[in-house]
């Protein structure tokens, strides 16, 4: 790696900092000041080529694959503590990158070292069964690691998302090549590296750059890749499982969310409202998981309005490094054109602006990506604005009735991640758990998750879940072994 005063990043591929095969370089940008930050390479289908083939290479080694189990934990712990001593400065090499508050990329960087500790402790337990069958028979299975993973990384939370499905998988005995978001490559490149520092062998992780379409497409089309773990908008992962289908690859589709917070009339209003606060604005609302619809009971809208509204007007926008920084700007100019085209067409179709709706016109705010937090009340549940998702600080707000019309306009969209639901009574909150079709339901809490939790999307939004004990599943093959004793 070159360091000049914009640093020019490389690939890592098979242990080792190498130029795309093209020799091309794109810039990438901090969303706070709109100036270029670093260079990465754009890598091509050659790259991707090479990096398969070097985590081939390193799957056949049998030094990763059959290394005794706990001594794999204990690299992926090593892994962990090393990213924990350099927290600060992943962090802020994430805000310049992507842009939230500092304050939320520590969280970031943390929760990334959470998940390789999670997987370390289950690298040892991957455990097969015996089988009982008739006659003199031994039946046994065997979990076995795939082979190549992939795993494609969106930009909204660039190393977490790749921690989340890189540990299970490494944790399994699997080689990976991780391609982040071409918007933000850099956490993850110096992570390859910081895995290298660790002990894990050259050729485990390999990390491209580039674009989506022609690298994404390079790997999850690869006839040596076993799966292809995405992270990303539904599009993509209909892609992506279309490439993939070539090779009878895996997929792990984790992808976007349209979700609601439901708010009873019998519901602790003020926490109510902070935590519909937390879950759209957080990482200015570029969350799969935002709480982006909020369906609140007739008699309490009033109230929690008035309170969303003031709330949302005494957020500072800023630069992620300030400390004082409530909400970060948006990824890109591109994305920001987005969102902004999004709440346009909610106002064409009869939303209100509540408050925001708008481009900031601080001086202060002007080079960096920076939109208002938005809130749009007068939204029917079937309104194109309040059925697709923005991926921005962009709330939209629905009147109900009772439970029936609540758990109606819930459901009501294609997407399934996550749905939250603010009551005090027991009986509610059940009610509504079990029949929210959502992956993840959170009651009296804002979006929250865990390593050792699911997270996972039921319809468009995903295929399978990923942390906890269920997701090392998807990164194994189970054999069965059939001895016959006579
Ligand atoms: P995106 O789909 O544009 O890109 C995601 C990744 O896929 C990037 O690395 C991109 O380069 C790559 N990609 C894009 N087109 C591709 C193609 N044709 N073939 C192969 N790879 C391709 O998504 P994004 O804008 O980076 O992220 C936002 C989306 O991710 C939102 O929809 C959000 O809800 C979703 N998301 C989901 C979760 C989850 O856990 N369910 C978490 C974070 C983000």
């Amino acid at each position: 790696m070159q360091s000049e005063s914009v640093p020019s990043y490389q690939m890592f591929v098979g242990g080792a900092w190498t130029q795309s095969h093209s020799g091309r370089n794109y810039p990438v940008f901090n969303p706070a000041t709109g100036r270029v930050l670093a260079h990465a390479p754009k890598g091509d289908h050659e790259d991707a080529r090479a990096s398969v083939d070097a985590a081939k290479k390193a799957f056949e080694d049998p030094a990763w694959r059959t290394m005794d189990p706990s001594k794999r934990g204990r690299v992926l712990l090593k892994i962990a503590q090393t990213l924990r001593e350099r927290l600060s400065d992943f962090a802020k090499l994430e805000t310049t990158n992507n842009g939230k508050p500092l304050g939320q990329a520590k969280g970031d960087i943390a929760m990334s070292a959470r998940h390789f500790e999670y997987f370390a402790g289950l690298a040892d337990k991957i455990q097969g069964s015996t089988i009982p069958v008739p006659g003199n028979r031994f039946d046994f299975t065997i979990k076995e690691p795939l082979g190549v993973t992939v795993h494609i990384v969106p930009w909204n939370y660039p190393l977490v998302m790749a921690a989340r499905s890189l540990a299970p998988a490494l944790a399994a005995g699997n080689t990976a090549v991780a391609k982040p978001a071409s918007f933000t490559p850099l956490t993850l490149l110096k992570f390859a590296e910081l895995c290298k520092e660790s002990g894990l062998p050259d050729g485990v992780l390999n990390v491209i750059t580039g674009g989506g379409e022609e690298l994404g497409g390079a790997l999850a089309g690869h006839k040596d890749v076993r799966l292809v773990a995405v992270t990303g908008s539904v599009e993509t992962g209909m892609k992506i499982m279309e490439m993939a289908s070539a090779s009878l690859a895996k997929t792990v589709l984790e992808l976007g969310g349209k979700n609601p917070t439901i708010v009873f009339a019998d519901a602790d209003i003020e926490r109510a409202a902070q935590g519909v606060m937390n879950g759209i604005f957080t990482n200015a609302g570029q969350m799969c998981w935002a709480g982006s619809r909020l369906l609140v009971q007739n008699e309490v809208k009033d109230r929690i309005m008035e309170k969303l509204v003031s709330g949302a007007e005494g957020m500072r926008l800023g630069n992620g490094m300030e400390a004082d920084t409530a909400m970060g700007p948006l990824v890109a100019e591109s994305h920001r054109k987005k969102v902004s085209d999004n709440v346009e067409s909610g106002v064409q179709e009869g939303a209100r602006v509540a408050t925001g709706g708008k481009v900031p016109d601080e001086e202060e705010l002007r080079s960096g990506y920076y939109y208002s937090p938005t809130i749009l009340d007068d939204v029917s549940h079937d309104m194109k604005v309040a059925m697709e998702e923005i991926f921005g600080p962009v709330l939209t707000v629905t009147p109900f009735s009772d439970e029936k019309d609540a758990l109606m306009k819930a459901n009501y969209v294609d997407y399934g991640l996550w749905a939250g639901v603010w009551t005090r009574d027991l009986r509610k909150a059940h009610t509504m758990a079990r029949e929210l079709e959502a992956g993840i339901v959170c009651v009296n809490e804002e979006p929250l998750t865990f390593p050792q939790t699911p997270f996972g999307g039921f319809k468009k939004s995903g295929n399978s879940s990923e942390q906890g004990m269920d997701a090392m599943s998807s990164y194994v093959r189970v054999k069965n072994v059939s001895v016959n004793l006579d």
